[in-house]
């Protein structure tokens, strides 16, 4: 699939990678705008980004300051030079955000999941030239993505980007969101040229995850980072675990590694970076499955029945093995993988049962 699409050309950034966008999740006070992004600016960062309009999951969070907070980031354009972003969930934000001098406008996770909201945000854009990144919608569904970033492209909108957030999970152990970077990196295959931001903060979750985000998101080619940071984590209004002082920023920034890309070694190690990516994805769906089976050790256990019920480990093993072949598994292999799976979920069942 082709875009039509040319460079971000961004005025006073340089182009090279990564391209990095900063600020807080949320625009909360004059003086913590600017308190933050006099920092950012002192230590070189170009991108200023800040939540004028906030989507929560529930209600009761804090829903944004709103449009009264769109002269700060103004002032933060006129006084740090920074240009400035934010995100836009309805034509009325549009109309708003371009009216105050906003540079760079992003589509939420939440937006970009539907696209009614997508064609109105794209509506407003008609005519518009701002770059425009979009977020991933929060389930991990590519053409969902691929269909927002072409309703925005259609409205005219050339200078184009995506934000890899995670995808929303129940199962909150390790990441907020988990990244299943295999879709990025299709993304990335089917639109080429695209530039591709990763944002470590709503990933992880926790600020003690981003580096380590960060330096996947480069080893895997991504462009650049929109990462949160606040002038004081602890109060933040919203996002308070994930977000860092400019300070833990510009250290976190100066310890990536760049890796130089193009040579045939190069896109062999990208190449074994997914296979890293995807086994550890492979353990983490283990382990989930070993926590389900885990539970219904506990059932068995309260209710007296065997570990053991071998017409429901036939059906599963003609099950899945049909699966397999299917999706190209051969019929030996599913069933050596699924007996070794099978033995490991009777083990932790046993222990339950004589804990
Ligand atoms: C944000 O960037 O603050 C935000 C709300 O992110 P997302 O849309 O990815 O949840
Ligand atoms: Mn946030």
């Amino acid at each position: 699939m082709i875009l039509d699409i040319e460079k971000l050309n961004l005025p006073g950034v340089p182009e090279e990678r990564p391209l990095i966008i900063a600020g807080p999740c949320s625009a909360e006070t004059e003086e913590q705008v600017l308190t933050t992004a006099r920092d950012l600016a002192a230590r070189g960062f170009k991108i200023f980004r800040a939540g004028i309009w906030k989507p929560r999951t529930r209600p009761g969070a804090f829903e944004g300051i709103g449009e009264v907070g769109l002269p700060w980031l103004k002032k933060v354009k006129e006084e740090t030079g920074m240009l400035i972003a934010t995100e836009v969930a309805t034509g009325k934000h549009v109309y708003e955000a371009l009216k105050h001098g906003v540079d760079i406008l992003w589509v939420g996770a939440r937006s970009s999941a539907n696209p009614f909201t997508v064609q109105e945000i794209a509506d407003a854009l008609k005519g518009v030239d701002v770059p425009v990144f979009v977020k991933n919608p929060v389930n991990p569904d590519l053409d969902l993505w691929i269909g927002a970033l072409e309703r925005i492209n259609q409205a005219g909108i050339r200078r184009l980007g995506a934000i890899h957030r995670g995808f929303s999970t129940y199962d909150k152990k390790i990441y907020r969101n988990m990244p299943q970077w295999h879709i990025p990196i299709e993304l990335r295959s089917r639109i080429p040229g695209l530039p591709v931001l990763c944002d470590p903060s709503h990933i992880g979750g926790k600020s003690e995850l981003i580096a380590s985000i960060s330096q996947q998101a480069l080893d895997l080619n991504f462009e650049g980072l929109i990462i949160e940071s606040h002038c004081t984590p602890t109060k933040a209004w919203s996002d308070a675990s994930q977000q860092i002082t400019p300070e833990i920023l510009d250290y976190i920034v100066s310890k990536l590694v760049l890796r130089e890309v193009g040579s045939t070694t190069e896109s062999l190690n990208d190449l074994r970076r997914q296979i890293d990516n995807l086994d550890n994805e492979l353990l983490e769906v283990l382990a989930k499955r070993m926590r389900v089976a885990r539970e219904i050790g506990q059932y068995k256990k309260e209710n007296n029945i065997t570990v053991l019920q071998t017409a429901r480990y036939d059906e599963i093993l003609t099950d899945r093995i049909k699966h397999g072949n299917a999706l190209g598994l051969g019929a030996e292999f599913m069933s050596k993988l699924l007996k070794g799976i099978h033995e490991e979920s009777v083990r932790q069942q046993v222990e339950i049962m004589n804990k």
